[in-house]
């Protein structure tokens, strides 16, 4: 498919450029031809005084002789259909070059798009087999109970959950890349991380997790909803990840121009092969997806890290197996002003 629009792109190219310089030699020619046309002229002029002033003479001195204009508009013509020539294959290998260049971001987010609905359809496939083959099963049971029929409706619903977190997850990925998705305007962090603690709370106070965070003002710029978003995947996922009794640790510090934030937990850490992968969409360490206590779809982490990419920030990650890990976001505490 891309190398056929490679080419219909480079045609296009070639095109143009030579439609401009084949007029181009057009005009030159036609302005040449009346130049030499009038030269003919003179000359035929020249020709006729010398002819009558030395009436007699059986030839022309070589000297006097007339220029062959016709001579000359041949050279000319040669000339330009060699330029235009020369034109036409330079043209033609940097077009079909360039051409490549212009398609292939293209290309790499075509490629992009059909992993990831390759990989959202694989997710939610497994929800959706799920809940027809329990269906299936319960339908065949002649014998099944009023019990067991409220068992198999629980343990759908379960699975509908699942698929809705994933559709939202999914959708939430998609808007985030929409121009002016995000509100920048200024902000108070406090509030961000006030909001995020909240909402994390009682799955923390679940597994007995102390969340300690701090509670000083820290203006800065930044779209409110999605920090407070950002700040619930790292917290979310060092309650996941953790043991029961643990604590999580939640800083922030202004230094310089930037607000850092720390999320630190004395969780089951990152093994040294998925760090590099961790910020992938659906990547899940073989731990996380073989524990069916730790739910999730490897999204979340994705997704906080396209809100701090929007937000001009960067992330570091250092962890410890089974001692815990440590997320550091820097935010710069002002954002263009095109942008606010
Ligand atoms: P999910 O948690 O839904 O699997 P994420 O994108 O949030 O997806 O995280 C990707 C992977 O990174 C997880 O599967 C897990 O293996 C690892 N991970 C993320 N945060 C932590 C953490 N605080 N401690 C240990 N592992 C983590």
């Amino acid at each position: 498919m891309f190398h056929n629009a490679r080419f219909k792109l480079t045609a296009w190219y070639l095109t143009i450029i030579m439609s401009v310089s084949l007029l181009f030699s057009a005009f030159i020619y036609k302005g040449a031809d009346a130049e030499l046309s009038r030269i003919e002229r003179r000359q035929q002029i020249r020709v006729e005084r010398f002819r009558a002033q030395f009436f007699g003479l059986p030839d022309f001195p070589e000297m006097f002789a007339p220029v062959s204009v016709d001579e000359i508009r041949e050279r000319l013509l040669v000339a330009l259909g060699i330029i235009n020539g020369g034109i036409l294959v330079l043209a033609g290998g940097a077009g079909f070059f360039l051409a490549g260049r212009t398609l292939r971001p293209i290309e790499e987010m075509v490629q992009e798009q059909n992993r990831f609905i390759a990989d959202a359809s694989h997710e939610l496939r497994t929800p959706l087999t799920s809940i027809k083959t329990q269906t299936e099963v319960s339908l065949r049971d002649k014998k099944l109970t009023l019990t067991q029929a409220k068992s198999l409706l629980v343990s759908n619903l379960e699975e509908v959950d699942n698929l809705q977190s994933i559709s939202d997850r999914l959708l939430e990925l998609a808007q985030i890349e929409k121009p002016n998705y995000f509100v920048f305007a200024p902000l108070d962090f406090k509030s961000v991380v006030r909001e995020a603690v909240a909402k994390i709370k009682p799955l923390a106070k679940q597994k007995q997790i102390a969340i300690s965070y701090p509670h000083k003002s820290q203006m800065m710029d930044g779209d409110r909803i999605r920090l407070t978003e950002m700040l619930v995947i790292f917290l979310d996922n060092a309650v996941k990840y953790s043991q029961k009794k643990k604590s999580i640790n939640l800083s922030s510090k202004i230094t310089g121009q930037s607000l850092i934030v720390k999320v630190t937990d004395q969780g089951i850490g990152i093994d040294r092969q998925d760090l590099p992968h961790i910020f992938e969409r659906f990547y899940r360490s073989d731990k996380a997806r073989t524990n069916q206590y730790v739910s999730g779809y490897g999204l979340g982490l994705s997704i906080a890290k396209k809100i701090i990419d929007v937000h001009h920030g960067t992330i570091q990650v250092t962890t410890k197996k089974n001692q815990g890990s440590a997320f550091t976001i820097t935010l710069p505490l002002k954002q263009p002003r095109n942008i606010l």
